[in-house]
């Protein structure tokens, strides 16, 4: 008897879909313009494609199904960020923002459905993980975006950052799908120097995207140069030493030939002293690099308090008096919860309300 659970065609890569459709005795084309409603246009019912015969489309719908995300919930900032909360074929949902700034707009993006990790600043790691993202709920994410910044800003789209819910390298094969979809011409073309991943440090999947040799930009979420102080705000960091990270940095380095972004946030009594500063200069200056001081968004947990003002431009000359290039993230959509390591609350509720 034939299996009655439908593939998800939006999983196919356009390879397996042209086998596909050789297996049916259909031509190579067909499944080309297939693959251009899906990732080009964007139609989401077989009944749509109307360069397809009615034969092969009946045939298409008794096998596939065509999984695409649903935009829960949208808010929108005052600061004209905007959040969405997106629902997933299965129910669960995960979280994506547009972030504009005069030059551009950014899509802040999800890999996870909540987080394996465990970094105790961030609210996302206060949910599990529950699953990974697929290549399609991964780009659906953009293509919403980039159509929310057609109709509110009237422009495209211009970077896309992977720093919502999840850690992208624990989801490897997905993301790198993602981006695959993101950038080829059949599909959205965007730049990959447009991309960049952030990652908590994974060393060997540092390596491994530096073997991929992969073109997107790398961010790491540092936020302490020391071991033991690392340890204490992300434990995973037990299994993975500073050490390692930087192996893998100069790895990356030497096979892509770009520099690496690092993330810091600087908290009261945490990261702030002199040792620390010394620390983050020494480890910066091993690799081309440059640091991004975060500004801290609470998630309610009092052990961590945004240093003042005048530590963090202490942080800032010292770094640039050691020639190190860096900047100062602002925070965007605080109102609405949309800043980095905040994207759980409403999703933290959806899961307790179950
Ligand atoms: N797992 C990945 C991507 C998600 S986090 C990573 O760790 O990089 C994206 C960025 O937000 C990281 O730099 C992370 O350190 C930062 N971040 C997490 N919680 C934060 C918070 N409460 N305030 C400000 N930035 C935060």
């Amino acid at each position: 008897m034939e299996s009655q659970v439908k593939q998800d065609i939006r999983a196919l890569s356009l390879e397996e879909l042209i086998s596909f459709f050789e297996s049916i005795g259909e031509k190579v084309f067909r499944a080309k313009q297939v693959y251009n409603w899906l990732w080009k246009n964007n139609v989401f019912s077989f009944s749509k494609m109307t360069n397809i015969s009615k034969t092969t489309r009946v045939i298409l719908e008794k096998k596939f199904i065509i999984n695409n995300i649903l935009i829960d919930l949208q808010q929108k900032s005052k600061d004209g960020t905007i959040k969405n909360s997106v629902k997933l074929h299965d129910g669960l949902l995960v979280e994506s923002v547009l972030i504009p700034t005069k030059k551009r707009i950014t899509a802040c993006i999800s890999s996870q459905v909540g987080c394996s990790l465990d970094c105790s600043f961030c609210a996302t790691s206060l949910l599990k993980r529950m699953r990974n993202l697929n290549p399609d709920e991964i780009y659906d994410q953009v293509v919403a975006i980039d159509k929310q910044s057609m109709l509110y800003h009237k422009r495209s789209l211009t970077n896309i950052v992977f720093m919502g819910m999840g850690e992208p390298l624990m989801n490897y094969k997905n993301v790198l799908l993602a981006i695959k979809k993101i950038t080829e011409p059949e599909s959205l073309g965007m730049s990959p120097r447009r991309i960049t991943l952030s990652t908590s440090g994974i060393p060997k999947m540092i390596k491994k995207l530096a073997d991929d040799k992969v073109k997107f930009g790398l961010a790491i979420s540092l936020h302490s140069a020391r071991q033991s102080i690392r340890e204490q705000i992300m434990p995973f960091t037990k299994n993975f030493p500073l050490d390692d990270l930087m192996d893998s940095l100069l790895y990356w380095y030497k096979k892509v030939n770009k520099s690496v972004t690092f993330e810091y946030i600087i908290w009261k009594g945490i990261n702030d002293q002199n040792e620390d500063i010394v620390s983050l200069i020494n480890f910066c200056k091993k690799i081309p690099s440059k640091v991004n001081l975060i500004q801290y968004n609470s998630i309610g947990n009092s052990k961590f308090i945004q240093a003042s003002k005048s530590k963090i431009n202490e942080y800032k000359n010292a770094l640039e008096k050691a020639n190190i290039t860096v900047t100062i993230r602002h925070s965007r959509g605080q109102d609405i919860e949309a800043a980095c390591g905040q994207l759980a609350n409403k999703i933290n509720e959806f899961s307790r309300a179950q």
